[in-house]
C-alpha cells in the first residue's frame, strides 16, 4: 500500500521526519475524524519514531481505512541516499539528495561509549568562515525539519539501529549521541531546527537525551537563548578566537556579533551549571590562532562561564587557506588549558580520509573527483599523529 509502482515518480509527501502538528495536519487530511486525531497521532508516531517502520501496512493498531486513506496522500519515503562512504576508522558519511536536487551530508562516528551522528541544518551555509569548507558552497537553503529529522531516521535505518521485537525503545541504541555540527548555521534556521531537536528528543518516539544533543553555533546571539528555553540541549560555541581583529577575519559574523556579547549570551544560557557546561570549539591554525598567549587569553575570557574546551586540529579541504598548527603547539596550548581546569580537550580527528571531518562537509560534485579524493587521503596519513 506504502509503495508507488516503480515505474513512476511518487509525488506523495513523505511523512518521515515530520513533528506533531505537521503530522496532526496529515491526519486531517487523509480523513480523520477530529476526535480521533489524538489517539492516531501516538499510534502512529510511536510506529514512525520508536518502531522506525516505513510501510503502512506495518502499524497493525490503525485502522485499515486510515491506513488506506494515508498511503494515498502521504509516503513514508526516507532520504534518499546518493552515496555512502565508509572510513578506515569506522566513521561513515552519507550523502543525501533532497527531492530538489540539493545534497546534504551527514556523518556517524562510532566510539568506544557512544555513536554520535552530525546532522545537517542547511545546505551549504551563508557564513563563509575562512576555515570551512562548507562555507564555499554556493548553494544554500534551510533544511526543513523533516529533513533534518529524516537525517537521524535514514541513518537509524543503514546502521540497523532501531529496537527489535515490537514494544520497547530501551536497550542499547548504536546513535546515542547528535550534534548539529553538520553543513550550515543551525540559527540561521532557528524554528525548523528546534522543531527537529524536539521531535528526536521526544520520550515517546526517538528519545534522544536533550543532553546528548549538540547545537554548534557560530554566535548567532539573538537566537541563543531559545535553544535553551525551548529544546534544553547543550550548547557549542564555535569561538576560535580571543581577539576581535582577528574573530572578525575568520568568523565574519563576529562584526556583527563581537565575543563580549557573545559570551554575555552564554553567560545567559538558561540552566547552566557544572553538569552542564558550554562548549567552546577552538580550530588550531598555524601561526595565527595557536599562541601560549592566546591560550591564556581563552582561559581569562572563560572564567565564570561553565565551560569545556574543544580544541579541534584544522581539518584541510582543497583551497584552504591554513593548515593546522603544529602537534607541539597543540599540546602546549592544551596544557595551559588543562592547567586552568580544563580535562582532555583536544578533538580526535575522524573520517579524514572520506572528507567527513569537521569542516570537509561540502555536497559539491567537485569532491568526487579523483584529484580531490587523493588530496583527501594524502592529507589523512600525512596528518596521522597522536591525539592526546
Ligand atoms: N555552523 C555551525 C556548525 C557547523 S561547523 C558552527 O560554525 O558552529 C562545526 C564545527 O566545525 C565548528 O566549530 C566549526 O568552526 C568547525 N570547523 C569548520 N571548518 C573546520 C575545519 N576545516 N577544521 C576543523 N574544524 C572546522
Ligand atoms: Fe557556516 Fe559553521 Fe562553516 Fe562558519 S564554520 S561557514 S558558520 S558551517
Amino acid at each position: 500500500m506504502a509503495e508507488a509502482p516503480a515505474d513512476t515518480f511518487d509525488m506523495r509527501e513523505s511523512l518521515c521526519g515530520v513533528d506533531k502538528t505537521a503530522l496532526d495536519a496529515a491526519l486531517h487530511r487523509a480523513g480523520v475524524p477530529d476526535k480521533q486525531i489524538k489517539m492516531r497521532r501516538q499510534q502512529i508516531w510511536s510506529w514512525l519514531y520508536a518502531h522506525g517502520v516505513d510501510d503502512f501496512d506495518a502499524m497493525h493498531n490503525v485502522a485499515k481505512a486510515v491506513r488506506a486513506g494515508l498511503a494515498e496522500n502521504f509516503s513514508l519515503a526516507r532520504l534518499d541516499v546518493a552515496q555512502a562512504q565508509y572510513s578506515d576508522d569506522g566513521t561513515r558519511k552519507w550523502l543525501f539528495r533532497l527531492h530538489d536536487g540539493h545534497e546534504i551530508e551527514t556523518v556517524y562516528i562510532p566510539e568506544a561509549d557512544r555513536g554520535t551522528l552530525c546532522v545537517s541544518s542547511q545546505v551549504g551555509c551563508t557564513l563563509a568562515c575562512r576555515f570551512c569548507h562548507t562555507g564555499t558552497q554556493k548553494l544554500v537553503r534551510n533544511l526543513t525539519a523533516a529533513e533534518i529529522t529524516g537525517q537521524l531516521v535514514a541513518a537509524r535505518d543503514a546502521l540497523e539501529d532501531w529496537p527489535t521485537g515490537n514494544t520497547s525503545n530501551s536497550g542499547a541504541r548504536k546513535i546515542t549521541n547528535i550534534v548539529l555540527m553538520g553543513m550550515g548555521e543551525p540559527l540561521y534556521n532557528t524554528d525548523n531546527v528546534i522543531a527537529a531537536l524536539n521531535v528526536m528528543s521526544d520520550g515517546d518516539g526517538l528519545a534522544l537525551s536533550r543532553r546528548r544533543i549538540t547545537l554548534s553555533t557560530s554566535g548567532v546571539v539573538p537566537d541563543i537563548g531559545r535553544v535553551g528555553t525551548e529544546t534544553g540541549v547543550m550548547l557549542a560555541i564555535s569561538l576560535h578566537a580571543v581577539r576581535d581583529d582577528l574573530r572578525d577575519e575568520l568568523v565574519p559574523l563576529n562584526k556583527k556579533y563581537p565575543i563580549t556579547e557573545l559570551l554575555d549570551a552564554c553567560r545567559a544560557y538558561p540552566g547552566l551549571s557544572n553538569a552542564r557546561r558550554i562548549t567552546f570549539e577552538y580550530v588550531m591554525l598555524k601561526d595565527v590562532n595557536d599562541t601560549d598567549a592566546d591560550a591564556r587569553e581563552l582561559v581569562r575570557l572563560l572564567a565564570g562561564i561553565p565551560a569545556k574546551i574543544n580544541l579541534i586540529p584544522f581539518n584541510p579541504w582543497p583551497g584552504s587557506p591554513y593548515v593546522c598548527a603544529d602537534w607541539d603547539r597543540i599540546e602546549a596550548f592544551a596544557d595551559i588549558v588543562n592547567r586552568a581546569g580544563y580535562a582532555s580537550p583536544v578533538r580526535t580527528p575522524r573520517g579524514r580520509d572520506i572528507m567527513a571531518a569537521c569542516g570537509q562537509l561540502k555536497s559539491e560534485s567537485v569532491k568526487q573527483t579523483a584529484a580531490v579524493r587523493k588530496m583527501a587521503e594524502l592529507e589523512a596519513k600525512k596528518l596521522q599523529r597522536p591525539v592526546v
